[in-house]
């Protein structure tokens, strides 16, 4: 049977790893917003969002669109109280990307129906009543189940010229993609393109269900960057990025790629001379933007897009 690309979307127990060699640059990198792009999935994810939605409660779609709208405007008002939480505490922030907007616009009918919205509190209460009470959980699921939808139809939708970026790449630097995303899937998507990330080539490598939102393993830790506090006591993204010690780190997401591996930089002799390289996509906001200007972070940079690394490691 055809495999699906949206078999990525399973978690097993543990991340995997397909690997490889080493000797040259070695450079990790996300997947996701990266080297594809997200505004397909993301449209489709905002639409089930609110037949969902609408489908639990029994309310009309126009007004659960309305009622998210409210949220959205409390995000917008207080964009450092909404998120992507994991036990309980912002992992990433609503604004840095679409899928994380989903997750904190769910999660927010509970947060501003607490702060006396009656709109959101009659709404809050009839998910409650009807088996989801839990809004964290709520939105997992709707991203989840659309974006399996959007990507048996559709599969990723990669950043243009992705497969010859990543070939020009390769010949002057290791890659080693690390994502949340399932390694088989990803390595299907690349397969697709004519690139085997299967572990025959040894200057590619791929961990898998790399869990960099989870959180814990100790005190809760956060640095804090542009004003935001962000966290980086991230257990199984620490344990990938020093295992690799890579020179170049490479994300869309700073909460979730950037953070940690910028603290790193300051406590772990061998990865002070790393760089961290956030990448520039329609929905990056202003204030991680910001932090890249010259000189603001230490070891950050911007860049346009994945084909902008070549000329770092060259
Ligand atoms: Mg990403």
């Amino acid at each position: 049977m055809k495999p699906s690309p949206t078999e990525g979307y399973t978690t097993p127990a543990r991340p995997t790893r397909i690997t490889a060699g080493r000797d040259r640059p070695r450079i990790l990198t996300d997947f996701d917003g990266v080297w594809t792009r997200l505004e397909g999935q993301a449209q489709a994810v905002g639409d089930a969002r609110v037949s969902r939605l609408a489908g639990i409660s029994g309310w009309d779609p126009d007004r659960i669109a309305r009622c998210l709208e409210r949220v959205a405007a409390a995000v917008a008002a207080h964009p450092l109280e909404h998120g992507w939480r994991n036990g309980g505490r912002i992992t990433a922030y609503a604004d840095e990307d679409p899928f994380l907007m989903n997750s904190a616009l769910v999660n927010g009918v509970g947060l501003v129906a607490a702060g006396g919205d009656r709109e959101c509190q009659a709404l809050a209460a009839r998910l409650e009543a009807r088996g989801h009470g839990d809004l964290t959980r709520l939105g997992s699921e709707i991203f989840l189940e659309a974006s399996r939808t959007f990507l048996e139809r559709n599969g990723h939708e990669m950043v243009e010229g992705a497969a010859a970026i990543l070939e020009a790449l390769l010949q002057v630097a290791d890659v080693v993609f690390c994502t949340n995303f399932a390694a088989d899937a990803v390595a299907r998507t690349w397969a697709r393109h004519g690139v085997a990330l299967d572990g025959t080539d040894p200057r590619v490598s791929l961990h898998g269900n790399a869990r960099k939102q989870d959180l814990g393993g100790g005190a809760p830790e956060h640095r804090t960057f542009g004003g935001r506090p962000v966290a980086v006591d991230r257990p199984f993204y620490r344990k990938v990025l020093l295992s690799e010690m890579p020179n170049i780190v490479v994300g869309d997401v700073f909460s979730l790629d950037l953070a940690l591996p910028l603290a790193l930089r300051e406590t772990v002799p061998e990865l002070r001379g790393l760089r961290c390289c956030l990448c520039r996509t329609p929905y990056t906001p202003g204030w991680a933007l910001d932090l890249c200007g010259s000189g603001r972070v230490p070891g950050l940079a911007g860049i346009e897009t994945a084909g902008d690394l070549e000329a770092l490691v060259s």
